[in-house]
């Protein structure tokens, strides 16, 4: 099973980033035209969601969501050691990972679906990216 992994740089406390490229670009280079893509963010204090990138307002949107569901200050025990009890809750609530279908060659998207990189606690230099494809060798 291939494995492949990037990293990505985050210039914000809190933000979204579109890494649908990135990861087409490797979909391509495995030369696999049927099977699953696996994404898997190793932070816990990042995630990875599939939504809408052509509005950025629906990134604002989705981060002042989570703010009110996730405040990030509220008297977190975690945050006399680090400070960032918010993030961690956030990535956990989240998710770390994504499955998606890949059919000849192209991942099966919804239209508006693009595939997000979610900073909680950033500015951080190495946000790696995991990205494996699992081949349906009876499709091929
Ligand atoms: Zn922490």
């Amino acid at each position: 099973m291939p494995f492949y992994e990037f990293t990505i740089c985050t210039n914000k406390s809190e933000e979204l980033i579109d890494i649908t490229r990135e990861v087409e670009e490797i979909v391509a280079q495995s030369k696999i035209k049927n099977g699953i893509v696996h994404i898997f963010i190793p932070h816990a204090t990042a995630g990875i969601i599939l939504n809408e990138s052509a509005d950025p307002n629906i990134k604002t949107d989705f981060l002042n969501a989570l703010e009110k569901a996730i405040p990030k200050r509220a008297n977190y025990l975690h945050d006399h050691i680090d400070r960032n009890a918010a993030a961690h809750i956030r990535s956990a609530i989240v998710g770390s990972s994504l499955t998606i279908p890949l059919r000849n060659g192209e991942m099966v998207l919804g239209t508006w679906q693009s595939i997000m990189f979610c900073e909680f606690d950033g500015p951080r230099r190495n946000r790696r990216v995991i990205v494996q494809i699992i081949e349906d060798l009876k499709q091929t």
